[in-house]
């Protein structure tokens, strides 16, 4: 819960009220607000809040800080790394590429190598793969993380790769850009806490499941926990469909901007899990508004270890900017 100051309150009025809140376990967010620390609260306490002259009043949704009522402008997150400089949220489109997981040092130099070939910026480079059978490739875990290294240090690629729990988190800090949350840790709710607090750009992807309130309010655990720089990816819903892996969710994507300042990417592979309707839900995904598009590319998807049946090969990535640049114009945006 959080509770907001009446406009214009006087600061002794103001303090008055704060410290009972801080009694009643709320912190202070800003200066104009109090958020409760979820021990609970009594409907005795909150008929005493009236009686405060600084009160103003409660938000009790499940998401706000996520919200536009909290800001109305878009939030703009500015990535850097050398010479490789990425908005998302403004005008620009960001494309995210790269393979489901690292595979080899030579297979990730080569893939950096490629994606740079093509102009991309940012590389999918992960280490901890959350696979739902406990029999698939789980990733290469921290034997590669030497590979990660070198690709931090040697590429001037913004680096996007996914923790599982807190202790891949704190590995991965040291050398990712952004850090990614998975659709299966969405609501992990500890999870989202530490990544807040490691002071990296974060791209949360949407529960499987999980509907855009539920959504939001993963977002606001990082944006609350001190993380601003969020971005929404949403990459298809589990529905009765049986005809792809998951159901991209297109009307989510200007939804989402509608409910939310935070930026949306869009993720065609895991939505559709099949590589020959990537490059057509790309599209659909620029057109529908997305601020990014991370699509899984391998340079033999038959032979990639995860997810080959929805990654692109790198003769394919070229024809698929080309086409991703054209919508993004058509939508007075570019690609990048
Ligand atoms: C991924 O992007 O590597 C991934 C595992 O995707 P998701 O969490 O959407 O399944
Ligand atoms: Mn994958």
């Amino acid at each position: 819960m959080l509770v907001l100051f009446k406009k214009n309150a006087l600061p002794e009025d103001k303090e008055k009220f704060a410290s009972f809140l801080k009694e009643h376990c709320f912190s202070p967010i800003g200066t104009e607000a109090y958020v409760s620390c979820g021990a609970g609260i009594s409907e005795a306490t909150l008929q005493e809040f009236t009686d405060f002259a600084a009160f103003g009043r409660i938000i009790d949704d499940s998401f706000y800080f996520s919200s536009r009522t909290f800001q109305e402008k878009n939030t703009l997150i500015t990535i850097e790394k050398k010479a490789n400089r990425v908005v998302f949220g403004g005008e620009s489109i960001p494309f995210i590429g790269g393979p489901c997981s690292l595979e080899s040092e030579e297979m990730a130099l080569k893939a950096a190598e490629n994606l740079k070939n093509c102009g991309v910026k940012l590389m999918r480079a992960m280490l901890f793969k959350p696979r739902t059978s406990p029999h698939s490739f789980q990733g290469l875990g921290l034997e590669g993380l030497s590979i990660l290294k070198r690709l931090s240090q040697e590429t001037s690629l913004i680096l996007v790769s996914e923790p599982r729990d807190s202790e891949e988190l704190e590995i991965l800090a040291e050398y990712a850009d952004i850090i990614q949350i998975g659709t299966r840790n969405m609501s992990n709710f500890q999870l989202l806490k530490s990544a807040a607090s490691i002071g990296k750009p974060i791209i949360l992807k949407r529960g499987m499941s999980s509907t855009l309130e539920e959504f939001l309010a993963a977002a606001d655990y990082l944006l609350l926990w001190g993380q601003r720089n969020v971005i929404l990816c949403e990459r298809g819903i589990r529905t009765f469909n049986s005809y792809v892996r998951f159901t991209p969710d297109i009307a989510a994507i200007p939804e989402l901007k509608e409910l939310s300042h935070l930026p949306v990417i869009f993720d065609p592979s895991h939505a559709s899990g099949k590589t020959s309707l990537v490059p057509s839900l790309a599209l659909a995904g620029i057109a529908a508004g997305a601020d990014g598009i991370m699509a899984e590319i391998h340079e033999t998807p038959e032979k990639a270890l995860s997810d080959g049946k929805q990654s692109l090969s790198f003769e394919e990535l070229p024809n698929l900017l080309e086409r991703a640049a054209l919508v993004a114009k058509a939508v007075s945006r570019s690609l990048e």
